[in-house]
């Protein structure tokens, strides 16, 4: 667990005691701080019982108090702790704001930042994979995997990687990230927004919270992003704030099996440039790349079965994220490989990014909510197959596949309404595949409490 001096005697209520809001709980009453917690869950308050004063901030006076740290889960556009902190000038912040604070008191190290509409996962794994590939103890965390604050500390030289969404830069002041990235900004979440711009704005705040000494890298492929980027170029001495550079890798990517396509050269391409900016040796990183195993539900190949591979993207739940998925395969001499299945809760209308890249489907299966809108979209424009459950998909793909061609769940849905979330749909699709072609799912490790954007 991660402990700070810097808490010891004050006073923090905690709203919400999931995980990461029970290890800053637990952080924060290991150091030596007076906690009020909360969470509208019996079952969740138990655990702090005789630890911590069990009340609701929204019921108490909340004068004196340092900070109300709340999940990233709340809604603060919505939710009355805003304005109910705002009364007692009470900082809203999250798990990662205490962490920015406790770093003082850790062994020297260095934060890498990571944030964007999409790939901060699959960076942040990568960047992760890097740093212990060349010797450095380094430890994820954020929005993936465990929470910091439940995490030990580094020894000295050691590299923390933060995956952040933009929920938890909202809940976050201070943390200078000796190098942070943003991959993208495209529109997603816009219920939490007051509009794309305020979404924008808040990722640009990660950068805002560096020293202009500090290192910035930028995808630099859509407006916003460029956007960002051009502010803080402005605001720091040459060379601090830069676009990937994606043509020093372009022609090596066929070495590196998970990260196909595109959107993957250009998370390759972010990850370089931050470990560089850490030291490590660009040989090595390089070579870290071939040897990276990806993660679950992004891209993931879960079998090849008589020629055809099986892809499961079902993390993919927005057309910025299946548009690279459908980039990946392009056409061969006969013609279009890919069987794309498509479908679940919309988050938006129209194809956006996945219109450019309908050349390489050969036949699209529609599922879910969002199957007959997406059969209405594609039918003029590639075979359509209205499948609505993710088996019947999967079933008529495999009948319809050849070899050669790839049958990719990339949905560009959420999965709400069909599955609990997308880890789920992801877990179906790979036991519909091994049931229908008789091959044992692969072993892959769980990835668990993210929230999103
Ligand atoms: P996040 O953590 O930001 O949600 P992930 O790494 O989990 O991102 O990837 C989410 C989805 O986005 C996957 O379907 C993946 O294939 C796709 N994706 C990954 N990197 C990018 C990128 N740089 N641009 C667009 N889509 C991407």
């Amino acid at each position: 667990m991660i402990t700070s001096p810097a808490f010891s005697g004050k006073r923090y209520a905690v709203l919400g005691l999931a995980r990461s809001g029970l290890a800053a709980a637990e952080a924060l009453l290991a150091s030596g701080a007076d906690v009020v917690a909360w969470d509208r869950q019996d079952v969740a308050r138990s655990r702090l019982d005789g630890r911590a004063r069990l009340a609701d901030p929204l019921e108490i006076d909340l004068t004196g108090f340092d900070g109300i740290v709340v999940s990233p889960g709340v809604p603060l556009n919505t939710h009355p702790i805003s304005e109910r902190a705002a009364q007692f000038g009470v900082p809203v912040i999250g798990d990662i704001e205490l962490f920015a604070l406790a770093r003082a008191d850790l062994p020297p190290h260095k934060v890498i930042g990571i944030t964007g509409t999409n790939g901060k996962s699959t960076t942040t794994a990568l960047i992760d994979h890097i740093c212990r590939t060349a010797g450095l103890p380094a430890q994820m965390g954020g929005n993936i995997g465990i929470p910091i604050l439940a995490q030990n500390p580094l020894p000295d030289g050691g590299v923390y990687v933060l995956e952040l969404s933009s929920y938890q830069i909202d809940l976050t002041r201070s943390l200078a990230c000796e190098a942070a990235a943003l991959l993208n900004i495209t529109p997603d979440h816009l219920d939490r927004y007051d509009g794309f711009e305020a979404y924008a704005f808040s990722k640009g705040r990660l950068f805002t919270m560096q020293r202009s000494g500090q290192f910035a890298v930028f995808g630099c492929r859509d407006d916003a992003t460029r956007a960002v980027c051009s502010v803080e170029q402005a605001r720091r001495a040459g060379g601090r704030a830069i676009c990937i550079d994606r043509e020093t890798i372009v022609g090596k990517q066929d070495r590196w099996p998970a990260l196909q396509g595109p959107h993957n050269l250009e998370n390759a391409a972010a990850a370089l440039a931050l470990v560089e900016e850490i030291g490590v040796d660009r040989a090595v990183a390089e070579a870290a790349l071939e040897s990276f195993r990806g993660l679950p539900h992004r891209m993931e190949v879960v079998a090849a079965h008589r020629g055809v591979l099986f892809i499961n993207d079902s993390k993919a739940t927005n057309q910025a994220s299946t548009a690279p998925a459908l980039a990946a395969f392009p056409p061969e001499a006969d013609g279009p490989r890919i069987h794309w299945i498509v479908g679940g809760l919309p988050k938006e209308d129209g194809l956006g990014e996945c219109e450019a890249q309908l050349g390489n489907v050969a036949i699209a299966y529609t599922i879910g909510e969002a199957g007959p809108r997406f059969a209405e979209l594609l039918e003029d424009r590639v075979r359509v197959v209205k499948a609505e459950l993710l088996c019947e998909a999967v079933r008529r793909a495999v009948e319809n596949g050849r070899p050669g061609d790839i049958i990719l769940l990339s949905p560009a849905c959420a999965s709400f309404d069909q599955f609990r979330d997308f880890e789920k749909r992801g877990e179906h699709f790979r036991e519909i595949v091994a049931m229908l072609t008789g091959t044992p799912p692969p072993m892959v490790p769980r990835m668990e409490g993210r929230s999103a954007a």
